[in-house]
């Protein structure tokens, strides 16, 4: 079949690999003018990890990655209020751990169909009619074309899933948080391997020192509606309203993200559809069900359901049985890592004071307890076998 995937990020290039190996024809559709590189730093892990591997990027994603030796909660005067170390994340996955900028990931999954799958960048599609035989799919700039189906892996906030389910945008829960990331040149001061991380009520911000001199910083705080401003410079205002009275590097750290062309502001949501598909269009990674960045697992499981979406359709004949087949398998498993990850949120953006305090004293029990890595092991584990398929 000749399947068209919306979204060149990780889930569309884990989708179209598998796809080529089962025999199909993909073409990628990407609004970016090429393949986005660099932002925030994942972390990866789980299931997704064995989907990588699986596509020979094991060393790639490890060479890229950085081994993180410790979570520090600062005060804010910068003392350490908790240090959890990170050998019990890798005891917990055997090693098969590695924290790298998402672009780095997304580009390592590109590598492996370069040159074989048809990728048409700076585009996007704006209709999708069904007939008997396939799909029409009209684009922003390129003439119209026939596939047998669509895909959309386009994201959190989906064009496909607006164009074919959701038109009111009904599917994306908002969780009363904002973000926003950035990556700056130069910034002191560095702690090399440790995410250093302050958190005041409703607000957390951290920093993660990368190669060449680069910082990862991120901000997240608590907000009743999904505000997000189109302007870079209304970004900046509302950090600066947000942060720069709360103390420790908060300063320094927007005071670094106004030479950035490249700042991430967005709503932390998630999507629930009680469908992923509907009849020859069907949805996968963050468009289908985004679990938010509170769940740290997002891409792995988007090359999860890429790779189970192919396996399905690979199996089965008719597209319909491979979709039901597709959902089936995943779909009370992603609604668990969702529910995991709504629960999440008053560690990353604790509400009050006293909440804070509780967040950094489990931190330390982890940190201190034996057998605390028992529980460890059982939050990161992944209740579901991957699937084995003829491809
Ligand atoms: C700050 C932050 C931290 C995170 N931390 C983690 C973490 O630690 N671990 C983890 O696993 N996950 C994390 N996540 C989540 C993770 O980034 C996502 O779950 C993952 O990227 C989803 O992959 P995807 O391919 O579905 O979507 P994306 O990676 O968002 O890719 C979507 C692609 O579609 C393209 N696109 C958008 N609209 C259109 C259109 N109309 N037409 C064509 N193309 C389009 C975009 O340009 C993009 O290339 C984090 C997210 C954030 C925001």
């Amino acid at each position: 079949m000749r399947i068209a995937i919306s979204g060149a990020g990780v889930a569309g290039p884990t989708l179209a690999y598998w796809l080529t190996r089962a025999g199909h024809e993909a073409t990628l559709i990407e609004v970016a003018p090429q393949l986005r590189t660099g932002g925030y730093v994942i972390d990866f892990w789980g299931l997704g990890y064995e989907v990588g591997c699986r596509m020979g990027l094991e060393q790639t994603i490890q060479d890229r990655g950085y081994h993180v030796r410790s979570i520090r909660s600062v005060t804010r005067r910068g003392r350490t209020r908790a240090n959890l170390s990170t050998s019990g994340f890798r005891r917990a996955t055997g090693g098969r751990f590695s924290s790298l900028p998402r672009g780095d990931l997304a580009s390592a999954v590109y590598s492996t169909i370069d040159g074989e799958v048809e990728t048409v960048f700076g585009d996007s599609i704006t209709a999708i009619t069904e007939h008997e035989a396939g799909v029409r799919i009209d684009f922003r700039h390129g003439r119209t074309r026939e596939f047998e189906l669509a895909v959309g892996a386009d994201g959190l906030h989906s064009t496909v899933r607006r164009l074919a389910f959701d038109r009111a945008g009904a599917a994306e829960h908002y969780l009363g948080c904002l973000v926003a990331a950035a990556v700056v040149d130069g910034y002191r001061p560095r702690d090399d391997l440790v995410y250093v991380t302050y958190s005041a009520p409703g607000h957390s911000v951290g920093r993660f020192a990368l190669r060449d001199d680069r910082t990862l910083l991120l901000f997240v705080f608590r907000c009743d509606r999904p505000n997000v401003p189109d302007h870079h410079q209304d970004r900046l205002a509302v950090l600066q309203r947000e942060f720069l009275g709360l103390g420790w590097e908060c300063p320094a750290m927007i005071d670094a993200l106004r030479g950035v062309d490249d700042l991430y502001f967005d709503a932390v949501s998630q999507v629930r559809l009680d469908r992923w598909w509907r009849g020859r269009t069907a949805l996968v990674g963050d468009a289908a069900a985004s679990i938010s960045l509170l769940g740290g697992e997002g891409t792995g499981l988007a090359m999860t359901e890429a790779y189970v979406l192919a396996g399905e359709l690979r199996t089965h004949s008719d597209h319909r049985q491979a979709f039901e087949a597709y959902q089936a398998r995943l779909g009370p498993f992603i609604a668990a890592k969702q529910a995991g990850a709504r629960r999440a949120l008053s560690t990353f953006a604790p509400k009050t004071a006293l909440s804070l305090v509780f967040r950094d004293a489990a931190m330390r029990v982890m940190a201190t307890v034996p057998g605390a890595d028992r529980l460890l092991t059982r939050s990161l584990s992944d209740d579901l076998e991957l699937p084995d398929y003829p491809m």
